[in-house]
């Protein structure tokens, strides 16, 4: 039975435009222009990634220790650390929450799902989708801070090979244009684990509580998953790179978070028109057994679980759960 507009209305309030497009990287044969075009319009400054690279040279040039004070651990630079990190994500989550959920400053505009926070369901700690969310972003914030100070403290011992732009200025920016791809690449890797059975019931169920999304859902989590998705970090003890890199990519988190889970595509600020939100992660919300990584992972793709936003990935959700209850 096809669906009429009006059906999918009900499902989605707004949507980008469909189906979402993955990304031409690791088509066969090769698409070298049409991946160059992907990737460039993926840095548009308009757009989350430049967003991200902003604050990391922000925080990388004015609000980060001296190299010479983490060669060891101290309260006062680690304090300085959590501060910054503690502002940024309070800022950016609540920013946006209080933005876009309290005073509705853009209304329903570019919004995804018109369905409230929960507040009442015994599902969420404090019995609120929100203060259970700000709850686990809190914790999760902690593991943010362990991670980066531990690599501040790995730059000033020489565990991490230190490069500048100076130095190596090929592979800094070489690699400023790969840490969002291995990003992606890292979530698909550690998510589609968290759905491995157990796992799931114990862990990753508490994320999945968020059908719809907000703000401060990007990082509510079981403690054991905030610190698994942190521990990407971790690349640069092999990876030669300066504290800029390990910044943005620690970003990823602390701002990538929650703003991919904002639930609107856009958020209007002044003039601009900041793509925000991530409508492939937001079907994996609503419809659970689809898009574990991102549009610039190949996997969903070659396994079959990529929902492309259109009734057809619907109709390709449905059955994959019916295959699952037939198997049982
Ligand atoms: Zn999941
Ligand atoms: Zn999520």
């Amino acid at each position: 039975m096809t669906e009429t507009p009006r059906q999918r209305r009900q499902i989605w309030n707004h949507t980008p435009s469909l189906p979402i497009q993955n990304a031409p990287y690791w088509d066969w044969p090769m698409k070298p222009l049409a991946s160059l075009h992907f990737l460039l319009k993926s840095w548009k400054p308009v757009g989350m990634r430049f967003v991200m690279l902003f604050a990391a040279t922000i925080s990388w040039l004015f609000f980060a220790p001296d190299l010479a004070d983490t060669q060891r651990f101290a309260f006062d630079w680690i304090a300085e650390i959590w501060i910054r990190n503690f502002v940024i994500l309070f800022s950016v989550a609540g920013g946006l929450h209080l933005l876009l959920l309290r005073f509705r400053a853009q209304g329903d505009d570019y919004r995804y799902d018109m369905r409230p926070m929960m507040t009442g369901a015994r599902t969420f700690w404090f019995r609120s989708q929100v203060w259970d969310n700000m709850f686990w972003t809190f914790v999760a914030l902690q593991f943010w801070v362990f991670f980066e100070c531990l690599m501040w403290w790995a730059y000033a011992n020489g565990w991490v090979t230190l490069i500048t732009f100076d130095s190596n200025p090929v592979w800094f920016v070489t690699l400023i244009v790969l840490i969002p791809i291995w990003a992606g690449l890292y979530f698909y890797m550690h998510h589609r684990v968290l759905h491995l059975k157990p796992i799931y019931r114990y862990v990753h169920a508490w994320h999945h509580k968020n059908i719809n999304t907000g703000p401060w859902s990007g990082l509510a989590m079981h403690p054991v998953e905030s610190f698994v998705l942190l521990t990407d970090i971790v690349i640069f003890l092999i990876v030669p790179s300066n504290p800029l890199h390990m910044l943005f990519l620690m970003f990823h988190h602390g701002i990538g978070a929650p703003t991919s889970h904002v639930g609107f595509d856009k958020v209007k600020l002044g003039v601009l028109d900041i793509e925000m939100g991530d409508f492939h992660h937001q079907l994996h919300h609503r419809f659970f057994d689809c898009n574990y990584g991102s549009t610039e992972t190949p996997w969903d793709a070659w396994f079959g679980t990529f929902h492309d936003g259109t009734p057809a990935g619907d109709a390709l959700v449905r059955e994959r759960r019916r295959k699952i209850w037939q198997t049982k």
